[in-house]
Formats: C-alpha cells, sequence, structure tokens
C-alpha cells in the first residue's frame, strides 16, 4: 500500500465551521445503527457507515450516498486513526489516497491523532484476507471445469450486464463469466451464481476521469454544426471523449466467497490466464453483431462493384509490395496505409477530425494522378479487403481484386489482417460520446432522476431509442415492466440474451430507477469536481435489447436508419406474443382502439358497419405545425381534437341496414 497517492484535494480541503467535535470512541452511523467500519467526512464531519459487501455485510452505504449528495471528497475510516496514520478514502478520486494534512483535518474535529488505537481492520488487511481466500491450489482446481478460453467466434458479452444496465463504467464495474462470457452486474451476480454455479469472474472497470472539468457544459454551444448523423468524422458531431481520461483496472473474482484479486497477477493457472486474455482482446458480442451487418457495406449501403475494377489499368513498374512492415511515401506512418492499385504506391490515409488518422498523402496523389483505386493494406486478408475509390468517393468491391494484388507480388490468401477494416473504426466512432449534441447556440438544461434517463445512441440507433421513450412513460408498460421486474426475473429461466421480457424489465429499470440518471435537478453535489476526478457516465445503451429486436428482421437488424413508426408495431408485436406467452396481460394493448367503416350502397342507400381493431392512427401534418429543422423537430400543438373521428356506433335511426347474400363478396356492395 506503499504506493498511494497524495489526494489533490488534500492541501485545499475546505473544512466547515460547524463545531462538530468527535469523541475519541462510541461512534455510531448517523443514518442507522451501524457502528463499526465508519467513515468521517473530513469536510463538514459526519459520520456514516461504509459500503455494503457483497454478501451483506460491510456498511448501508450512507457515506458514499453523502458524497454524491454533497461533493465533500474525502472521508477517514474511524477505527484505523493511529499515530501512524490512518485509512483515507477519496470519493471523488474512488481510491485510498494519502493526506498529508491528515492530522490538521482530524484536529478540526476534536481529533488527536497520537492519542488514538486502531481498532478495526484497514482496507488493505481486509484487502489481505481477500487474497488468502484465493490461493493458488484453489485456482487450479478451478482453472478447467469454471473456465473457458474464448475463440474468434465466441461471444463475449462485456458491454453489458445480462439483466441490468450495469456496464463497466458501472461503480463495480461488470462481472464477466469465464466459463460463459457472460456479463453481469453486481447486484445480479448473486442471482447468475445460483443459477449456473460458475465461479470464476473476471471484474472489469472503465474508469473516466475528469481531464477538465468545464466551467458550464450546458451553455457552450457546440464548436461547429454538425452536417450528417455521423461521427468522428470531418463533418459529423465530434466527440466529446476528449474531455475524460480513462483507465480500466482488471480483477479477478471468486464467487460465492466475493472476493477479487487485481490483475495482472503472474500466479495465475495458464489456463485462466488465457481466458481472462481472451476476453479482454474478443471483439464484443456487440461488436460482432455489428460488424456481421456491416459487412459488405459502407455506412448503411451496400458495397457496389466499382465501375474502373474490371478496366484497371496497371502500371508494369516492377513494383513488388512485401507481406508487412510499410510505411507511407512520403511520411512514417505505419498504419492506415492506401496501396494505389494503379501504380503501387504506398501513402497514407485520411486525417479524421481529431487529428489522428493519416496525413492524406493517399488522396493528394489521387488528386495528382487520377488513379482511382486503393487498397488498405492492413485489411487484406483471405476474405478480401477494404477497397476505395477516390474517383467514386466510395468504398467499393474490386472483383478482380486479388489479380491487383498479384500484379505487385501480394498473394491475398497469404495475407492476414493486421488493421482495422473502415467498418471496425465506423463502429468504434459510432459507439464514443454523444454528450455534446443539441440545438445550437441553445441553452438546454439538463433533467435528470428517475423516468429521465438518457439513451445513448448505437448508431443510428434515435429511431429505436425514442419509440422506447415514449413506451416507457406509458403507465401499462411501466407496471408490467418495472413494477413486475423482480417476478420477471424469477420466472424467465431461459437464455437472458434471448429473453425479450428480461431485456425489456432491464430497460424499464435503467430508464426508470434513476440509477443511470444524472441527478435529479437541486440535488447536484455542492462542490464541483476536480481534474483526475471520477466524471459521471449517464445514460445507457441497450444493445442486447437492439440486437434481440432485430434478430431475423431484414430492415431492424440493420445498422441504417430506420422508421421509428414500423419499429414501434414491430415491438408491439413482439410485446403481444411474449406477454400471451407469459399469460400476462399485454401492456401494449392500450394502443388499440376500433375503427367503424361505414360502407353504403349507391343505389338502394342502405348502410352497413364493420369495425377492426388498429393501433395507429395517422394524422397528414398541418401546415401550421412548423418543422425546425428537417426530420430532427416538429413543433407539434399540445392538444389535437380528434372529435370529428367519433365513430357513431353502428346503425343510425332512419338507416336501413345493408344485407350482403352468403355468396357475394362484401366488396362488390361498395
Ligand atoms: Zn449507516
Ligand atoms: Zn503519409
Amino acid at each position: 500500500m506503499s504506493d498511494l497517492q497524495e489526494s489533490k484535494h488534500a492541501s485545499s480541503l475546505v473544512q466547515l465551521d460547524n463545531g462538530i467535535k468527535i469523541p475519541p470512541s462510541g461512534w455510531q452511523c448517523a443514518m442507522c445503527d451501524k457502528r463499526d467500519n465508519l467513515w468521517l467526512n473530513l469536510t463538514d464531519g459526519t459520520i456514516l457507515c461504509g459500503r455494503r459487501y457483497f454478501d451483506g455485510s460491510g456498511g448501508n452505504n450512507h457515506a458514499v450516498e453523502h458524497y454524491e449528495k454533497t461533493g465533500y471528497p474525502l472521508a477517514v475510516k474511524l477505527g484505523t486513526i493511529c499515530a501512524p496514520g490512518a485509512d483515507v478514502y477519496s470519493y471523488a478520486e474512488d481510491n485510498m489516497v494519502l493526506d498529508s494534512k491528515l492530522e490538521q483535518h482530524l484536529k478540526h474535529f476534536g481529533i488527536d491523532m497520537a492519542k488514538m488505537k486502531k481498532s478495526e481492520k484497514s482496507v488493505a488487511e481486509l484487502q489481505a484476507d481477500q487474497h488468502q481466500a484465493m490461493d493458488a491450489q484453489l485456482l487450479a482446481s478451478l482453472a478447467d471445469s469454471h473456465c473457458s478460453i474464448p475463440t474468434e467466434h465466441s461471444r463475449v458479452y462485456k458491454d453489458e450486464c445480462l439483466y441490468s444496465c450495469d456496464n463497466p463504467e458501472s461503480p463495480n464495474g461488470l462481472f464477466i463469466c469465464l466459463k460463459s462470457f457472460h456479463g453481469v452486474g453486481l447486484d445480479f451476480l448473486p442471482l447468475y451464481y445460483s443459477r449456473f454455479g460458475h465461479r470464476l469472474y473476471l471484474q472489469h472497470r472503465r474508469i473516466r476521469r475528469w481531464k477538465e472539468v468545464p466551467a458550464n457544459v450546458v451553455e457552450d454551444p457546440p464548436a461547429k454544426k454538425p452536417t450528417r448523423l455521423a461521427i468522428g468524422t470531418a463533418d459529423g458531431f465530434a466527440g466529446n471523449e476528449s474531455q475524460y481520461s480513462f483507465e480500466e483496472s482488471n480483477s479477478l473474482y471468486l464467487m460465492p466467497e466475493a472476493v477479487a484479486m487485481p490483475l495482472p497477477n503472474d500466479c495465475l493457472p495458464e489456463r485462466i490466464r488465457l481466458s481472462i486474455d481472451g476476453v479482454l482482446a474478443a471483439q464484443s458480442a456487440h461488436t460482432l453483431e455489428l460488424l456481421a451487418q456491416a459487412s459488405n457495406t459502407w455506412e448503411g449501403e451496400t458495397r457496389q462493384e466499382s465501375k474502373h475494377a474490371s478496366s484497371l489499368v496497371q502500371l508494369d513498374n516492377g513494383i513488388k509490395i512485401p507481406p508487412s512492415g510499410w510505411q507511407c511515401a512520403k511520411c512514417d506512418k505505419r498504419d492506415n496505409l492506401w496501396l494505389n492499385l494503379t501504380d503501387g504506391t504506398i501513402l497514407c490515409g485520411r486525417r479524421y477530425f481529431d487529428g489522428s488518422g493519416g496525413n492524406n498523402h493517399a488522396v493528394e496523389h489521387y488528386e495528382k494522378t487520377g488513379y482511382p483505386l486503393a487498397v488498405k493494406l492492413g485489411t487484406i486478408c483471405a476474405q478480401g479487403a477494404d477497397v476505395y475509390s477516390y474517383a467514386e468517393d466510395n468504398m467499393v468491391l474490386d472483383s478482380k481484386l486479388e489479380q491487383h494484388l498479384n500484379h505487385f507480388g501480394i498473394d491475398l490468401n497469404a495475407m492476414r489482417k493486421v488493421d482495422k477494416t473502415m467498418n471496425e473504426l465506423e463502429i468504434e466512432a459510432n459507439m464514443r460520446e454523444w454528450d455534446s449534441i443539441q440545438e445550437t447556440g441553445k441553452a438546454l438544461v439538463p433533467a435528470g432522476g428517475p423516468g429521465l434517463t438518457g439513451l445513448r445512441n448505437l448508431g443510428n440507433s434515435c429511431y429505436i431509442n425514442s419509440v422506447l421513450q415514449l413506451l416507457f412513460a406509458v403507465p401499462s408498460f411501466v407496471r408490467r415492466y418495472y413494477d413486475g421486474r423482480s417476478s420477471i426475473l424469477e420466472r424467465e429461466r431461459s437464455d437472458p440474451v434471448s429473453s425479450l421480457d428480461i431485456q425489456l424489465a432491464k430497460l424499464a429499470d435503467g430508464l426508470l430507477s434513476g440509477k443511470y440518471s444524472a441527478p435529479a435537478k437541486g440535488q447536484q453535489p455542492e462542490q464541483p469536481p476536480k481534474p483526475g476526478d471520477l466524471a459521471p457516465a449517464y445514460g445507457i445503451r441497450p444493445q442486447m435489447l437492439r440486437t434481440l429486436v432485430g434478430r431475423g428482421h431484414p430492415e431492424f437488424s440493420t445498422s441504417r436508419q430506420q422508421d421509428s413508426f414500423e419499429f414501434f408495431l414491430h415491438l408491439l408485436t413482439l410485446v403481444e406474443r411474449s406477454s400471451s406467452l407469459a399469460q400476462a396481460d399485454n401492456p401494449g394493448r392500450v394502443f388499440a382502439f376500433d375503427v367503424e367503416d361505414r360502407l353504403q350502397c349507391g343505389q338502394s342507400g342502405q348502410v352497413a358497419y364493420k369495425s377492426r381493431r388498429e393501433l395507429s392512427l395517422k394524422f397528414t401534418i398541418d401546415n401550421n405545425w412548423c418543422p425546425k429543422k428537417l426530420d430532427v423537430e416538429l413543433d407539434v400543438p399540445e392538444f389535437i381534437d380528434i372529435g370529428f373521428l367519433r365513430g357513431c356506433g353502428g346503425l343510425q335511426p332512419g338507416e336501413v341496414e345493408l344485407k350482403f347474400p352468403a355468396d357475394q363478396p362484401e366488396s362488390a356492395a361498395e
């Protein structure tokens, strides 16, 4: 524990002059009856209990909740105070820290450090106890039966918990089962363990910290107006990832003991190490899904054979390209390199908006020469490669690629992919942040709290997100999936990835609990964070739900932008089916209404009424509804009077019923 860092908050800590004096013993949590594992907040002197441990012991989280409300960053574990020091925790930095002014900070609340005796185990001692529980012999005995090594086809669910919206950025991270590669949040680990009995997990955390804390993120207009719905490209939305720094932390986690061993660790059995390395290196199940959808497409469109492919003239200049070790002919770039298929020149790709990528040498070469096709070198493998047509300004197919590469001495079948394909880069970019998107120049006020949770974009998924937000504002959906979520989890024993009920219950919890939302209005912490402090990651990514709902559907399984109304109807159909299987009320029924058709015979004047069930009523857009931005926003009236549509409920006085002869089709009467 000698590697503790001085807290950034220590030297400048403001301590309130509230007259609080702490006695040398006999402490109790101010909010419950806990008498051990107590933490003294060094800003206001409040004594509150520590975190709840996984097995239900520990505290009741009162200290960390106090921090979330106040932003007061430092607390000392009361029972560990003694002359040499004490355990100091920085909530803001999410770490045990040093506080070089600890003596003075304690004195402020009347505690004389030199006179105190240690009465409780320190955090380091508790951790050492944990490591003993995970001894080498036990791990060796679990290596065969409780872990597998992922292959390139394994579905590794490392983005999202099966049962909740927890993810690697959740406070405890995500626990990825080393046997099945399912991810589970801490709250659902006992359930998962009780159902499957798997004992080894990779606790995977992604920690987001402020690089610089913006004075007011909200009122700064975005730097430029985006012109297309793509992120990270020159004319798309700029991600605001640069505000944050990220680090990863991994531990091996053992169930049911609930103990963690920080990684890397040299003493792990080979098989467990390979399993962990494989899980960390694997493409996530969600990314695999997106790549499969995107194969042979670019920006959602199917790649077409290039017009230049069949007639391409290749210069006989004797150039032969080695199978590796390439570099741009004009600069020192060694990745993102493109081989011009006309003259065999290797040059770097385009510069991305954030300054990464290449130096534009390949596209400049095209502008000088007009040689139209280039292949991305690192993507060449037996399955093909990324080919770009400068002339057509698109990713294209080249059915003669093998021959074109042969011309420069490259054997396609002997090559291995070493660089990211354009689809992989696109998917990565789409997974980045969208926080800064807003109306130009408008100060939007962020909303937060239960029911006000954002859905992150999963790549052209705004049509899905708007429907989901709408549905979970409807009481019947709230009842079935939010109020009923624990019974759904109890009942649904099938594969959670394929269970619509579980995925909708999970979404309901994500949207409505407030766990993943920004703080409600008036509940923002009093003290602003400092650079290096944990930064919140609000919002949820319902990736499993999206994949599940799109499964087998020709449109919704793609990453293309779709019609949200069609999606709404599709989802209602799935909900109806799963509700009937579960013998539960169909929450989508609230959308149903009857439409009355009135047929009148032109000759006899007789009338027939028929009614049918519908889920939607279409309106033509009134001229007074003003589109503010094409496809993006519409000012809709608060109330729409549909009274004129009221049916009359069947035959009216004076009408004679039109009877259809049994052998005559109804349409003949119209
Ligand atoms: Zn408490
Ligand atoms: Zn270059």
